[in-house]
């Protein structure tokens, strides 16, 4: 079977209504979300159902797709919840719901929804990707542990759409096989409840010596032995396009707004620059993945280069931008911005605005103004409406940064 490239779907995580927004404004073609039960985020923000209906909105009025995860594993006991959550959804009209379990599946295809089998199932082959297209699955997001080729083959000899992750945190266990959270601490990752202990700092004890911990690690910083990379693809986009998958997922329904517009973006320019014909990694497009909250990056098993995929010295994500505001409005007679405060800034402070369609461009604020219009020299309280002047015309739901 020839595979036909078309150019993929950008699919962005949606943690809340204004970081849906923020992905589809940035540049994402989909989006997908997590209602308050039943996807595993539990403790994310996650929708309700007055907010579902307004995502959809939002998505459908850009004539952009929108997709509910429901991919618990579920119990007998929760069916009759299930059974009220996904009419609900199909009613309000999402495009797809993302599922794992065999009698999740089987119920949504009883109420005519469409069905994305999620990276939950596990799906390493294309025998079980075939069995799900024939039980009535649109699309499959594969495990994220495949290789190109692996997911080539899976490609010839399954007609269903393919869904790959391109960025974000990993699991070090495979995708949903990992019971490590559950044994720990008693919260199952597989109900979305994961207390992320891989990523946690581990030592030796002796039985008898209770409080003494024998290091274990490579060197004198300890030993995250489970600590993954986090996931990128972007140096090798143009091999994951010809890999002829239908949609690229950004992982990252708890992160902030900063880091989808910011991740967004990037895929967004690198996957047109590709189907234009120009695709070149560019400079600038690492720099802003730099600046986003993040792990040394990894390409994972995609390119089966034997790179190492783990960090041994510290589980904490780094970041190089702070994340000050987002542009709410813009007066073009007055070169003024209204920001709504996210992080405190000052008079004097040189800051970034990071556009959804336009060049960032760099400026020292030089005054500011609160709602009323009195003059501050700060923004310290969350929230806080600010007016500042811009030294370039900016574009509404524009970041700024340091
Ligand atoms: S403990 Fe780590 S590997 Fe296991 S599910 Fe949680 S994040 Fe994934």
């Amino acid at each position: 079977m020839s595979i036909n490239i078309a150019k993929p779907e950008l699919l962005a995580p949606a943690g809340n209504l204004e970081k849906l927004q923020a992905a589809l404004i940035y540049g994402a073609d989909a989006v997908y979300f997590g209602g308050k039960n039943f996807s595993l985020r539990a403790f994310g923000e996650n929708f309700t159902r007055d907010e579902i209906l307004q995502a959809v909105e939002f998505t459908h009025g850009l004539r952009k797709k929108i997709y509910a995860a429901v991919n618990v594993f579920a119990h007998n006991a929760d069916f009759d919840a299930l059974t009220d959550y996904l009419k609900f959804l199909s009613v309000a009209g999402v495009d797809a719901v993302l599922v794992s379990d065999l009698g999740v599946l089987n119920l949504a295809r009883e109420l005519n929804l469409k069905i994305h089998v999620s990276t939950q199932a596990n799906v390493t082959n294309w025998r079980a990707a075939k069995f799900f297209h024939e039980l009535g699955a649109t699309r499959i997001v594969l495990a994220r542990e495949l290789t190109r080729a692996e997911i080539l083959e899976i490609k010839q000899n399954c007609a269903a759409e393919l869904e790959i992750f391109i960025h974000g945190a990993m699991c070090i266990s495979y995708s949903g096989r990992c019971w490590l959270s559950k044994y720990l601490t008693g919260r199952d990752a597989n109900l979305g409840a994961c207390t992320h202990s891989c990523r946690w700092k581990y030592n030796l004890v002796e039985e008898t010596r209770p409080n003494e911990f024998f290091p274990v690690g490579e060197d004198e910083r300890g030993s995250y032995v489970m600590n993954s990379k986090d996931l990128c693809l972007l140096p090798c986009l143009d091999k994951v396009i010809q890999s002829g998958v239908a949609s690229l997922k950004i992982e990252g329904r708890m992160k902030s707004v900063n880091y989808v517009a910011g991740v967004v973006k990037v895929y967004r320019a690198a996957i047109d620059s590709y189907c234009a014909g120009d695709f070149k990694l560019r400079g600038e497009w690492l720099a802003e993945l730099d600046k986003v909250a993040h792990r040394p990056y990894t390409t994972g098993f995609f390119l089966s280069d034997g790179e190492p995929t783990e960090i041994y010295s510290t589980s904490k994500p780094s970041r190089s931008s702070n994340f000050l505001g987002i542009v709410r409005d813009f007066d073009a007679a007055t070169m003024t911005a209204t920001i709504e405060q996210r992080g405190k800034f000052q008079v004097n402070q040189r800051v970034e605005f990071f556009q959804p369609t336009g060049k960032t461009f760099s400026q020292t604020i030089t005054s500011m103004h609160d709602a009323d219009g009195e003059e501050i020299f700060s923004a310290p309280h969350a929230q806080q409406i600010v007016k500042i002047p811009v030294a370039e015309p900016v574009e509404i739901w524009s970041l700024m940064r340091s």
